[in-house]
């Protein structure tokens, strides 16, 4: 007879299995329940594009998740491994993740099977166009009903790619620049979007930092400083995680795993510098100042304080979970830890920050995003001089008593809120907010042992309410 061998289970699957734990813990009934778990509908598209004369077919997917609110968010992504499983995962995540951190969108996800790095720009921007019009003819992408961001293998290159054919074929819709959100500030964009996802995750972390209680559950004390840090993916996410932890908060980046291998320095690396050569060199391979593993999953299961996965779905798994050595991981990218891995890792006493929370600084900023689009004015436009003017008027009334306030802070009151000003704060404070109700439910829950559960079963609650509140279920 064969030896039974445990499967790990699907992304979906995955996504499921933490769904139905959480809702356990929830009074909310059977019927609902499956509705909240399954996809909504998903659109298959597959379209052909000349390339260098020949014809070249593409699959791709758009999934909504849920629609109790409209539109559904979610990013495009553009990978050699994206199957329909992932998509509707990723869509589902959205859906939670929003309810969480209270931002008004039903959760939707994209996924098109490509390696961009086989394409020049021009055939880039010919594949973009073509499946953002696909979309659009079916109204996967629309400001009202479906709204796209960037995600894995895109950026705002192909929103505003996006952005355009929407315009070309919806002239007549005035708040079309909201069909997409993550675009360049020239084309309608927001200050700090490109940063969100990473500026997000170090807010969140922070956040954690700030609870005594948490981080002795993670045999942590202290800020952040000095603490060592291992990322995976030095992309979009990954990047202004290191960079920001690195050069805001103190902390040490000691190692870095990419697509083709691992650097470490128990010194600290030097973000910049190894950013700059991946992206000069595509990979690390040959970087001068530290040590090379051509296995860069390794890395994964060294010495450190915080893990932060940033790359990819599933790489903690119940095959290398029990060599993991991190106090903390920080879940940047999405579904990085499966759901077997993460049994073992809470029974090694590895506390979890979840994907659902931690990376949600993206939507949140793009949110903002296509607020300010469909307001058509940025923030702080009308209000900026005002305040700057009250603010000059205060320190008068305060000064005229005879407390004269030094000159340097007497700058710093008085000056108005820039937009990027604006969107860090907005989310700073949403970032705090959202981990405080985690773990409010996390310490004061019998049946809830970990932040994923406690963040999952906040995000179904909220959606059911919102389900229950609209009538869809007397
Ligand atoms: P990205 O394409 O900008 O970067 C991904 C990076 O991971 C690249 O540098 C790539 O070379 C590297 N990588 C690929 N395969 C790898 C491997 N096997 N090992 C190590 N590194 C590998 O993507 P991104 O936008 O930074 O997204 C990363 C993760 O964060 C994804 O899970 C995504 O769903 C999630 N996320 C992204 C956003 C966003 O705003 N971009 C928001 C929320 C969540």
């Amino acid at each position: 007879m064969k030896p039974t061998v445990y499967q790990e289970k699907s992304f979906r699957e995955n996504v499921n299995l933490v769904f139905d734990i959480a809702a356990a813990t929830l009074e909310i009934e059977d019927g609902l329940a499956y509705v909240l778990k399954g996809a909504y509908n998903v659109y298959q598209v597959r379209f052909p594009v000349k390339i260098d004369g020949k014809v070249e077919s593409f699959i791709g997917w758009r999934a909504d998740h849920s629609e109790h609110k409209l539109p559904t968010k979610g990013g495009i992504r553009y990978s050699p491994q994206v199957t329909q499983d992932e998509v509707e995962a990723l869509a589902a995540l959205m859906s939670y993740k929003c309810a969480l951190v209270n931002v008004p969108f039903g959760g939707g996800k994209g996924g098109l099977v490509i390696d961009p790095k086989k394409y020049n720009d021009d055939d880039m921007e010919r594949i973009t166009r073509r499946f953002a019009f696909e979309l659009i003819k079916k109204d996967y992408i629309n400001p009202a009903t479906s709204v796209p961001a960037p995600d894995m293998g895109t950026g705002p290159r192909e929103m505003a790619w996006i952005a355009d054919t929407y315009m070309q074929h919806r002239s007549e819709d005035i708040n079309g620049l909201g069909c997409v959100t993550g675009k360049p500030v020239s084309l309608g964009g927001i200050p700090g979007r490109t940063e969100a996802t990473g500026r997000g995750v170090v807010y969140g972390i922070r956040e954690f930092f700030r609870h005594a209680e948490d981080k002795k559950e993670a045999c942590l004390e202290g800020t952040l400083e000095g603490k060592t840090v291992i990322i995976q993916g030095l992309g979009n996410v990954g990047y202004h995680t290191a960079k920001i932890l690195e050069a805001e908060d103190g902390a040490k980046i000691i190692g870095v795993i990419e697509h083709d291998g691992a650097l470490m320095d128990h010194n600290g690396l030097s973000v910049e510098a190894v950013n700059t050569y991946n992206k000069e060199h595509g990979g690390l391979k040959g970087y001068p100042d530290a040590q090379y593993f051509e296995n860069g999953n390794s890395v994964l299961e060294e010495e450190c304080d915080l893990l932060i996965p940033a790359a990819m779905e599933g790489v903690i798994h119940m095959e290398n979970a029990s060599r993991i050595k991190a106090k903390l991981i920080a879940e940047a990218a999405n579904g990085p830890v499966t759901f077997g891995a993460d049994a073992i890792l809470r029974q090694k006493g590895v506390v979890m920050i979840p994907d659902i929370y931690l990376n949600a600084g993206g939507v949140i900023v793009s949110y903002f995003e296509w607020i300010k689009n469909l307001s058509h004015i940025r923030f702080g436009r009308l209000t900026r001089r005002h305040q700057v003017n009250q603010n000059d008027l205060l320190l008068q009334a305060i000064e005229s008593g005879g407390h004269k306030i030094p000159t340097e802070l007497a700058k710093k009151i008085c000056l108005g809120p820039n937009e990027l000003d604006l969107v860090r704060s907005a989310l700073d404070d949403t970032m705090r907010e959202a981990f405080q109700q985690i773990r409010e439910r996390y310490w004061s829950h019998d049946k809830i042992d970990s932040y994923r559960i406690a963040s999952m079963a906040i995000g179904i609650e909220k959606i059911a309410l919102s389900y229950q509140d609209r009538g869809v279920y007397p």
